[in-house]
């Protein structure tokens, strides 16, 4: 009989990001050699197995504080019976991608950029995840003939400058199979920036190799969003694979979702967003958790989420603060909320208030 599979950091395959995949947590039995489970906790999780699936890199689970189920490393990877609650607001695909997807795999939205899921397979299963509808159903990759097409698509579509590779996460496919579907993108001479969306330098950085960033280098100019969610998400390791994609001359940003109990305080987001800066990827979004089924227990008062950024705007780096939108249900696309700064507003003058709450009047020219 095979010996059990060493996942600890001790393992010499550790930094192989094919290893870290193949030796996913994705069971019960898996997840209790980890940590402590009751009886009732793994009756739970596999309760909520049947609805999405559980996959924990070995990197990522150790991260995981062992004992402490409110642990936001925990939270984001560990399923929970409050998964299985239904809210009366729930949909399926809230942000109505279906409607506005003209060919499989293509969502076209907005005038000059589309998005194009590319594949249903994550390295880690996010709890919180927007596309659990669809994401980690089977280990679907886009087929060649689906490939040809989706690109056709974007071929007749002149206004496309922008293609966003999304999924699940696009960086879990091998090289080559990326490489080809970037360089058939790039191909496309109206396509300007090719984007790519991932979470893997959060659950996975040592998928970040110098052969991947040489090879997107080629195909430049490319951008990079990426998930960072809490601070304790930032190690050396994570902080590498971010530093080895923006060294290869790839711009790094982040999106975020703010999540209940995980990162829903002025102080730990303070504390993200700074060290986001220092490794230099740029807060993008801070996204609103949005509707999709079985999430419910993630979500806060919009409030909270403009009164995060209001008390942080000003006193940090400007670099620092993130767009919070919320995507409207039923594909409204992506709406910025703002704290109001213009407190009146007429022909003869702008009233304001500045960080500070102090008010300051613009007189109109
Ligand atoms: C988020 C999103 C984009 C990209 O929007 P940006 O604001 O340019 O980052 C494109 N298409 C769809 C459908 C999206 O949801
Ligand atoms: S990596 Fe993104 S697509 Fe995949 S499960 Fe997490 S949130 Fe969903």
């Amino acid at each position: 009989m095979k010996d059990r599979e060493d996942l600890s950091i001790a393992n010499p395959l550790w930094n192989d990001w094919k290893w870290q995949y193949a030796n996913r947590i994705t069971t019960v039995e898996q997840l209790s050699q980890l940590i402590c489970l009751s009886e009732k906790e793994k009756d739970e999780i596999n309760l909520c197995l049947q609805s999405f699936r559980m996959a924990i890199t070995p990197y990522y689970a150790s991260l995981m504080k062992k004992d402490d189920s409110n642990d936001p490393i925990h939270r984001q990877a560990i399923p929970s019976i409050e998964e299985t609650y239904l809210c009366g607001n729930d949909m399926e695909d809230p942000l109505n991608e279906e409607h506005d997807s003209p060919v499989p795999h293509i969502v076209h939205r907005y005038p000059d950029r589309v998005l194009f899921l590319v594949t249903l397979q994550c390295s880690m299963y996010c709890r919180h995840c927007t596309r659990r509808r669809t994401v980690g159903e089977g280990d679907r990759v886009i087929t060649e003939k689906e490939l040809q097409k989706a690109l056709a698509y974007i071929r007749k579509h002149e206004e496309i400058r922008d293609v966003l590779i999304s999924g699940g996460d696009p960086l879990t496919m091998p090289d080559a199979k990326l490489e080809h579907i970037i360089s058939e993108i790039r191909a496309i001479e109206h396509v300007d920036i090719i984007r790519i969306g991932t979470r893997v330098p959060v659950v996975m950085p040592m998928r970040i190799t110098n052969e991947l960033t040489s090879m997107l280098k080629k195909y430049q100019p490319i951008w990079i969003n990426t998930h960072f969610n809490h601070p304790s998400e930032i190690t050396r390791e994570a902080e590498a694979a971010c530093m080895a994609i923006v060294d290869a001359g790839i711009p790094l940003g982040n999106q975020s979702v703010l999540l209940r109990g995980i990162n829903d305080s002025s102080k730990i987001m303070k504390e993200l967003l700074l060290k986001l800066v220092h490794m230099r990827v740029r807060p993008y979004y801070l996204y609103q958790c949005d509707l999709s089924v079985g999430i419910g227990h993630f979500r806060t008062n919009v409030e909270e989420g403009i009164e995060i950024l209001h008390e942080l705007t000003g006193y940090i780096s400007g670099y620092a603060i993130p767009k919070f939108v919320i995507d409207a249900p039923a594909g409204g696309g992506k709406i910025p909320v703002n704290y109001n700064y213009v407190i009146q507003k007429d022909d003869k003058e702008v009233v304001m208030e500045n960080y500070r709450g102090e008010t300051y009047r613009y007189p109109q020219p």
